[in-house]
């Protein structure tokens, strides 16, 4: 949002355009269950009422909405936006874990999405789709948008683009649109959602020019649906990951090393407040641990009542209810010092969000000698080294580093981190996809059914 008002006040300044920006709703939540109807119908309309003043439209969306009476929630959106102004630009800036779906492409004048993973680039792709817009609205830019989607679920533990094969994928995605075209994405898809159109799709706006966008999003097509065994992950036994951390610590090489949670990440609907990894970490006894974190404002209460430098004996965690899940976290009951309390506000200054402010809710770590674990009040994933450092922990420092995050840690924690280690726990974004039933996406799809390299052609 901030790129696309950057973008916009620019190109006013220099054409000497008199531009009013209005702004009728910023709002976002970190993912969980389907989003109310009171809150979507809320939020929908205030848009849509502005939008009917204005002579071009842009928005900045996820993707992946999922309502409880729309799969397609930005669909929905742009369908009525696209009713009620039938003539007015639409340019929309999207995530890469964006289910793409007909509404939404059919309903906007264009469309791109992020090229990075952990999503560094959302500053730049809100200053490409208004860069375009404006060309729109302005120049004599005729944009022609194409898409597809193709039978595969990539995993996302699979989607960070420091590795193969995403890394390789959006090179070719940024070559193409630097050399041939006006936007280019492909987005990976979020498999969670279980809607219809879930997973990997590629779309491409050129200028005027319908056969050299089909020609480029073929190819990206092809390519990812090659790719299509290395977007698949290996699980492993949480045991065995903890005790691998254990002989890992004895390795060469410095900086913590980091155990993920990756099966309870907040942004991808964990409730974040799932024990079994920490559970684990105080059974194999490791040392010198910071965990970030558990989310139990409850608990958060009783030892700020309690205050600090008390001994404590509480259960914390497993309190959320998982209806999509059979397994279910349980409390963990721990012991130790109650060392500092925070009213849990931070700016980032690492490349993810760079400037935000963050929230945590009030905050506690509770020290069991071997851990400290750090117990909050709002859903945050750790990202930035300020959940740490805004607490007085210097995460360079220890030995262990506990994240409940997937792919968006490493945008601060790769590049200090000894070694990564994924850790099976319990949640909602479960690695494990025999844990859930699929029922909405089309079939056959790539992992969940087999089909060999004919049972997808882009003439079909
Ligand atoms: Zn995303």
């Amino acid at each position: 949002m901030a790129g696309m008002i950057d973008a916009v006040e620019s190109y006013a300044g220099q054409h000497a355009l008199e531009i009013e920006i209005i702004t009728p709703i910023a709002a976002g939540a970190p993912p969980s269950g389907p989003v109310s109807d009171e809150a979507f119908d809320y939020i929908i309309s205030t848009i849509c009422s502005s939008a009917r003043n204005c002579d071009a439209i842009l928005l900045d969306l996820h993707g992946a909405m999922v309502t409880k009476s729309h799969d397609d929630g930005e669909g929905f959106l742009l369908k009525r936006l696209r009713k009620e102004n039938p003539n007015t630009p639409i340019g929309v800036g999207l995530d890469m874990h964006t289910n793409l779906c007909p509404d939404m492409v059919e309903n906007a004048t264009l469309i791109a999405g992020y090229q990075t993973y952990p999503h560094i680039d959302t500053f730049e792709v809100g200053k490409r789709v208004a860069n375009a817009l404006m060309k729109v609205l302005f120049e004599d830019l005729k944009p022609t948008m194409v898409w597809n989607n193709c039978p595969m679920l990539p995993h996302v533990m699979r989607q960070g683009t420091d590795d193969a094969p995403n890394k390789q994928l959006q090179n070719r995605v940024a070559e193409l649109e630097e050399k041939d075209a006006i936007l280019v994405t492909l987005f990976t898809g979020f498999p969670h959602a279980d809607i219809y159109n879930a997973g990997l799709s590629v779309a491409v706006v050129t200028d005027n020019d319908q056969a050299k966008a089909e020609k480029i999003r073929d190819e990206l097509l092809q390519l990812a649906w090659q790719e299509r065994e290395a977007f698949v992950y290996q699980k492993q036994t949480l045991e065995s990951s903890v005790l691998r951390t254990l002989q890992t610590a004895n390795s060469d090489g410095t900086g913590p090393i980091i155990l993920l949670d990756h099966y309870d990440n907040t942004a991808s609907g964990g409730t974040m407040d799932t024990t079994e990894v920490l559970r684990e970490i105080l059974r194999q006894e490791l040392e010198d641990v910071a965990a970030f974190g558990i989310y139990d404002p409850e608990a958060v209460q009783v030892m700020v009542a309690k205050g600090i430098s008390t001994e404590i004996e509480i259960a914390i965690g497993g309190k959320l209810h998982m209806d999509a899940l059979e397994v279910q976290s349980k409390p963990l009951l721990v012991k130790g010092y109650i060392t500092h309390i925070s009213d849990g506000h931070f700016t980032v200054t690492g490349p993810m969000g760079r400037g935000t402010h963050m929230n945590m809710g009030q905050t506690v770590i509770l020290d069991t000698g071997r851990v400290q674990i750090i117990i909050i009040s709002r859903h945050i994933e750790p990202f930035d080294l300020g959940c740490f450092t805004s607490l007085g922990i210097d995460p360079l420092k220890k030995q262990f580093l506990m994240l409940k995050s997937r792919i968006h840690y490493r945008a601060t924690f790769l590049k200090i981190a000894k070694s990564i280690v994924e850790c099976a726990g319990v949640g909602v974004c479960t690695s494990d996809y025999d844990q859930l039933e699929f029922k909405k996406v089309r079939r056959p799809i790539f992992p969940l059914d087999t089909l060999d390299s004919h049972s997808f052609s882009l003439a079909d």
